[in-house]
């Protein structure tokens, strides 16, 4: 199992799916030249995927293109089924910082293809987390400044208000399909300014009044 830590609470929390939000900021569609989807484009993440603080993305040998894409991440809390979006917010018991890896090529070649994304976005690896704070620690998760900096270069640098579809409504929309379990992570969406990394970078990133999150490329 594949554990997150939930500060103040002694037991690690063990992750069981990441679902993923595509498009989910206007101006990140908008450079990779995609239209602003009226439905949620949804993907998953294996548990597998998943490192922390100060380990190493290691680039699968079947791409030359990966991207950072720091987003804020969501934990569930309880077993979360059909909820509606004024009672959604009942479930999330945390928030942390994700950087969703992404390998731009070969998601490219699968879009193209019509083909579903995971070998862009589900290799081993692909999910580095923060450790996550508890969610009454954060006033309004729609308000929290996010960066993500490789070496000495500010690459992302925008607001959690930029979202478009806010995490009560992500949250009915997920449940609609899947049940979500205490465990389960949402990666909301990332904003502008995604970029490729190489072997050899350091990736920074801070979401205000969670913490910060850095790991290596290899
Ligand atoms: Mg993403």
């Amino acid at each position: 199992m594949h554990h997150i830590t939930l500060q103040g609470e002694d037991t690690p929390i063990a992750v069981g799916k990441i679902v993923c939000l595509a498009r989910n900021y206007v101006a990140h569609a908008e450079e990779l030249g995609n239209e602003v989807p009226s439905d949620p484009v949804l993907f998953i993440k294996p548990a597998t995927s998943i490192i922390k603080d100060s380990e190493a993305v290691v680039i699968p040998d079947y791409s030359d293109d990966c991207h950072h894409e720091v987003e804020l991440a969501v934990l569930i809390g309880k077993t979360a089924s059909k909820v509606t979006a004024e009672d959604a917010m009942n479930y999330v018991s945390g928030y942390g910082i994700a950087i969703d890896m992404t390998l731009r090529d070969t998601q490219a070649m699968l879009k193209e293809k019509g083909y579903p994304w995971e070998l862009a976005k589900g290799f081993d690896t692909s999910c580095p987390l923060s450790n996550f704070v508890p969610a009454d620690q954060i006033k309004d998760p729609h308000d929290l400044a996010i960066r993500l900096q490789v070496n000495d270069e500010v690459r992302q640098d925008a607001n959690t208000g930029l979202m478009i579809r806010r995490i009560p409504e992500t949250i009915a929309a997920i449940t609609r399909a899947f049940t979500l379990e205490p465990g389960d992570l949402i990666l909301t969406g990332t904003p502008a300014g995604v970029g490729r990394v190489v072997a050899g970078d350091r990736m920074f990133t801070e979401i205000e009044g969670i913490g910060t999150l850095t790991v290596n490329v290899k």
